[in-house]
């Protein structure tokens, strides 16, 4: 490795909780969003098929900054992340390049590849409505139903400019338009029980404290919270609630990814789409599904018991394209009705 990777490097392994590992070539190096928990795995089993050491750097923000800052220079051939709204971004700051593979054509839904090929899905997660146990009597629902007065002061959420809100508001306007989405927003606010705030955990306990009724979150969180031993009281607050899979039974639930993209100077080119190709394999789509409680990209591999548990629902099979396509508007909107200062 030459000094100013090096250099680089030490500044990375600040903000990283694995030990820094040496990147040398010959070897595919990945930058990480996801948890060194669930790569790792996942990275020994490459290991074990190919030969290929894969060495990761883990850091919760700033990846893209980094590839960009170390330009051709950078150790880094892979960059692991979530939603395509990131994907989206890192590719628009063209730190990415494209890959031509006919088995990631083969296992990845065209809707969950970047249509100019830079960016691929590996794993979906639904964005649902976690509902109270207790004091909804529901078993289906739409997200247009959850801006009917009806659930005045009984909706929360995380802040309308996270990026998974953003997802689904994109969803919203690429489905109906800007000024139903706009109309929408205002009666989803309309309804919310209290600002914006925390994440999508913090929204169930919300519900299992009786602060609100519904709340929008991710499908993975649920898994979290049932299995979570060091935290044993968010067991508690996933009895509390249900998911329901909003317009499963129409246009279907809006669905987001976690992704990877070959950097645009990958040192080691051949072995990250070794690599690539690999994570999209059936295989690695089970173990990196199951340990995260997500679902595989590749249709022909089952989620776990638990994220089976929670029942079947049909995902939205809009493409992401169109999605992120429209986020900056979506984004716009947020901030047109104000939605995080909340209700009146
Ligand atoms: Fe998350």
């Amino acid at each position: 490795m030459n000094k100013s990777a090096l250099a680089i490097l030490t500044t990375v392994a600040l903000t990283t909780v694995a030990p820094s590992p040496s990147m040398a070539d010959g070897d595919v190096n990945i930058y990480s969003y996801r948890q060194p928990f669930l790569i790792e795995p996942l990275l020994d089993r490459f290991t074990e098929e190919t030969g290929i050491q894969a060495n990761i750097i883990f850091a919760t923000q700033g990846l893209e900054a980094r590839i960009k800052a170390e330009g051709e220079n950078t150790p880094a051939d892979l960059l692991l992340s979530t939603d395509v709204g990131r994907l989206e971004a890192a590719k628009r700051q063209d730190i990415a390049q494209p890959v031509q593979s006919e088995v990631l054509e083969q296992n990845i839904p065209a809707n969950f590849r970047d249509k100019d090929d830079q960016w691929f899905g590996l794993t979906t997660r639904a964005r649902v409505v976690y509902a109270s146990n207790e004091r909804v009597d529901l078993d289906t629902i739409t997200y247009e139903d959850l801006a009917d007065p009806k659930w005045k002061g009984r909706l929360c959420t995380r802040s309308g400019q996270h990026d998974y809100s953003i997802g689904l508001f994109a969803s919203m306007i690429a489905h109906k338009g800007e000024e139903v989405t706009k109309t929408w927003l205002e009666g989803l606010k309309a309804n919310l029980a209290r600002r914006p705030t925390g994440n999508d955990r913090a929204q169930v306990k919300a519900i299992y404290a009786g602060e609100c009724d519904l709340a929008l979150g991710n499908t993975y969180y649920m898994g979290i919270m049932q299995t979570n031993e060091n935290e044993p009281e968010q067991q508690e607050w996933a009895k509390s609630v249900r998911i329901l899979f909003p317009n499963s039974e129409g246009r279907g639930t809006h669905v987001n990814i976690s992704g990877m993209l070959l950097t645009k100077h990958a040192p080691n080119k051949d072995n990250a789409i070794k690599l690539m190709e690999f994570l999209s394999s059936a295989e690695a789509q089970k173990l990196y599904a199951e340990g995260n409680y997500e679902y595989p990209v590749l249709g022909t591999v089952e989620p776990s018991e638990i994220v089976k548990s929670w029942g079947d629902f049909k995902p939205d099979p809009i493409s992401l394209n169109e999605i992120a396509d429209q986020r900056k508007a979506a984004s716009e909107l947020v901030d047109v009705v104000d939605f995080d200062a909340g209700a009146n």
